[in-house]
């Protein structure tokens, strides 16, 4: 089988989707340069609650002034990298596009930040943020939750992707501000089985943190049903306005 699919690889290589060469790694697409061009955040530098990027060098502990204002209900949020170049493009490819070959590379960056920031030992169940049902019939997946199933099988933890669900179609977000998508977004979620996630430790995936206020809504109906703790993942975060 490796040999079918090292002569597969010869004669159809996997071009890297940042430069268009071949990829020097095998069964992934981004190559090694490409990766080491990405940046990843690390504890330092960060809001210690949403992992908000402080801009500049900073490197001692802080709590951004959006968090302050507004507690958020998820216990830490933190990304893997920044949302931008080749990494913005294939997020948009695999949610939108059906670039699913693309699932093992940006998995490996989930659980890249994952070990960066978190204890994957600590985690009890890893839910996705979900769509809303019609959404989730037009596009046929959840993004989030194929990521979010793939990272609980590779570090051999609960996978719960029916019990929080989205229980309102809520209007897209990009073009709002902080505020405003709160109010969106408000009351957009609701836990099926609580009995599920009671006293348990949930790990919320989801492929880009924005403002934050989707994960802070998942969050407050995970608290809702009972879980002890709320831990945020995603991929990418975008920097600008934020809850
Ligand atoms: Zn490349
Ligand atoms: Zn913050």
């Amino acid at each position: 089988m490796r040999e079918i699919i090292k002569v597969l690889d010869w004669a159809y290589p996997r071009l890297c989707p940042g430069c268009q060469s071949p990829s020097d790694r095998e069964d992934r697409y981004w190559c090694w340069e490409c990766i080491r061009s990405f940046t990843f955040f690390d504890g330092a530098g960060v809001c210690s609650i949403c992992g908000y990027p402080a801009e500049g060098a900073l490197k001692h502990a802080f709590v951004c002034s959006a968090c302050r204002e507004h507690h958020p209900a998820f216990d830490r949020a933190r990304a893997a990298t920044d949302f931008r170049g080749t990494i913005q493009e294939q997020i948009h490819a695999f949610k939108y596009n059906h670039a699913l070959w693309m699932k093992q590379d940006l998995v490996d960056l989930l659980q890249g930040g994952l070990e960066a920031h978190f204890r994957s030992t600590s985690v009890d169940v890893v839910v996705p943020v979900p769509l809303f049902s019609t959404r989730q019939r037009e596009r046929s997946y959840n993004q989030a939750g194929l990521l979010a199933e793939e990272l609980a099988l590779r570090i051999d933890r609960r996978f719960d992707g029916t019990s929080l669900v989205r229980i309102r179609e809520t209007e897209t977000q990009t073009h709002f501000n902080a505020v405003k998508r709160r109010q969106n977004m408000s009351g957009a979620f609701s836990v099926a089985r609580p009995e599920w996630l009671r006293q348990r430790s949930v790990l919320l995936v989801d492929d880009v943190m924005t403002t934050g206020s989707t994960l802070h809504e998942c969050a407050k109906a995970l608290k809702r049903a009972g879980a002890r703790e709320v831990w945020a993942l995603t991929i990418a975060r975008k920097r600008g306005d934020h809850v």
